[in-house]
């Protein structure tokens, strides 16, 4: 019999296939539980973006006076279509609580230090473990059509270097497109983070299942977890559609989903689903090099080896998993304004996928208060694969009771008591 202590892990995205492969590193015996397929979520048909450019939350102030008008027009790029749903309701409310400037820069700094440690992470890991995931080091580039909203920015681009020394170059009209001759004459300008990188996730992913199995961990596929039984403040037993597993710690790290079971050991876990979409197809003949976010439109393309991909748009619609069409023409008009190439009438993937979004920004990492041997690792919202080497490492520390390498404090679930 083996002495190795013993863990479950549930879910297969990127946070779950992290938390997985730092258990294995740590010594631990660990199995993977996915319902369909590892990368079945959020994590496949995401922009790739690792991205440290994005410390800053959400939520801020100004934001809710900002976003308000348009937040029920079916075009526009955040969309909340009106329907009886009291928990989305209540997390709009919390939400708009979290507009303060003091909240604002605790999310950020919060959401700074894993974006900066998973950063050095995925070098280690895509080195360590040869994953071949296409990993980019390109940058990230806002572009702006809007004169005002490119030189608002500033003030943004200044504080991140301020606070966590970020550096943003700044490119006006004509410097935009010498640096990415792919966008179309006429931006208003662009803001360059040349120390982001992207990647394929889809390539990722099976970069780190095969980086768990040759550590020794197991992954079951086709394994829907039912419920989480409890006794005496502690997971015994985790009942899936395959029969039941145990172990001496589970991690529940279900996405969007991970309310779900929450919920059923007492724990408040204010995470509702913020759906996206994404066009995948061979790469252009003008493929851009940079990838880049169209700003006013919240359009964000990817330039790939291996394709391209045109993400993004927010809807707060439950669970749903249809694929809104209106929504995937946003994507095409968004990309036909701003780049000299028009999209193929027909792609690779026409894509759907949850972001789990907290309401405060920053994700839930930390031991159950009412089950001392579950271990949530959810809310990673719009920065799930730019955060998952560094949540998954803090989940194997948090297990291992050892000293986690950045401070776990803002990712607690008490904040939720
Ligand atoms: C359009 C779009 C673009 C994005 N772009 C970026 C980006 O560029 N950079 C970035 O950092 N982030 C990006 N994100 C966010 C990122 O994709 C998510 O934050 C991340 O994938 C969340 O990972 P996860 O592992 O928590 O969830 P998921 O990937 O959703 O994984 C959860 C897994 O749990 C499984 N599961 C659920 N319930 C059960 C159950 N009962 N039993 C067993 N398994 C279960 C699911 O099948 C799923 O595979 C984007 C998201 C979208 C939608």
């Amino acid at each position: 019999m083996s002495d190795r202590r013993s863990a479950i892990v549930i879910g297969g995205g990127l946070i779950g296939c992290s938390s997985a492969y730092y258990l294995c590193r740590a010594g631990w015996a660990v199995t993977l539980l996915e319902r369909q397929r590892i990368g079945s979520g959020a994590s496949h048909g995401n922009c790739g973006y690792v991205c440290p450019s994005h410390a800053m939350p959400l939520s801020g102030p100004g934001v809710v006076a900002h976003t308000l008008p348009s937040l029920f027009q079916r075009d526009a790029p955040l969309s909340i279509p009106l329907r009886f749903d009291p928990s989305l309701w209540k997390w709009l409310l919390q939400f708009t609580r979290q507009c303060t400037n003091d909240r604002m820069m605790h999310a950020a700094k919060g959401r700074n230090a894993l974006l900066a440690s998973s950063m050095t992470l995925y070098r280690e890991i895509v080195q360590e473990e040869s994953v071949d995931c296409e990993w980019t080091d390109r940058g990230l580039l806002l572009v702006y059509k809007s004169a005002r909203d490119f030189s608002g920015y500033k003030a943004t681009a200044d504080l991140l270097k301020r606070e966590f020394g970020i550096d943003a170059v700044p490119y006006g009209g004509e410097e935009v497109k010498t640096l990415e001759p792919a966008l179309k004459s006429g931006m208003a300008g662009g803001w360059h983070f040349p120390g982001d990188a992207h990647v394929r996730p889809d390539k990722l992913l099976a970069g780190l299942k095969q980086a768990i199995q040759r550590h020794g961990g197991t992954i079951r596929e086709d394994v829907e977890v039912l419920s989480l039984d409890r006794e005496g403040g502690r997971i015994v037993s985790v009942k899936t559609s395959q029969g039941s597993f145990a172990a001496d710690v589970t991690v529940l790290a279900t996405g969007a989903e991970a309310p779900q079971f929450a919920s059923a050991i007492g724990l408040r876990l204010p995470i509702q689903p913020g759906k996206g979409y994404s066009l995948t197809m061979p790469p252009l003949r003008n493929q851009p090099k940079i990838p880049m976010i169209f700003e006013e439109h919240h359009v964000a393309v990817t330039p790939l080896e291996s394709g391209f991909r045109v993400g993004s748009t927010m809807e707060f619609c439950g669970y749903d998993r249809s694929i809104n069409a209106e929504r995937l023409a946003l994507l095409r008009k968004s990309a036909a304004a701003h780049l000299e190439e028009p999209l193929p009438a027909v792609v690779d993937e026409e894509w759907a996928g949850w972001r789990p979004m907290s309401v405060d920004g920053l994700p839930c990492i930390g031991c159950a208060p009412g089950a001392s041997n579950l271990i949530v690792a959810a809310g990673n919202g719009m920065i799930g694969l730019a955060t998952a080497p560094a949540t998954g490492k803090l989940v194997a520390e948090i297990a291992s009771e050892q000293t986690p390498h950045i401070d776990a404090t803002p990712y607690s679930l008490s904040r939720f008591a």
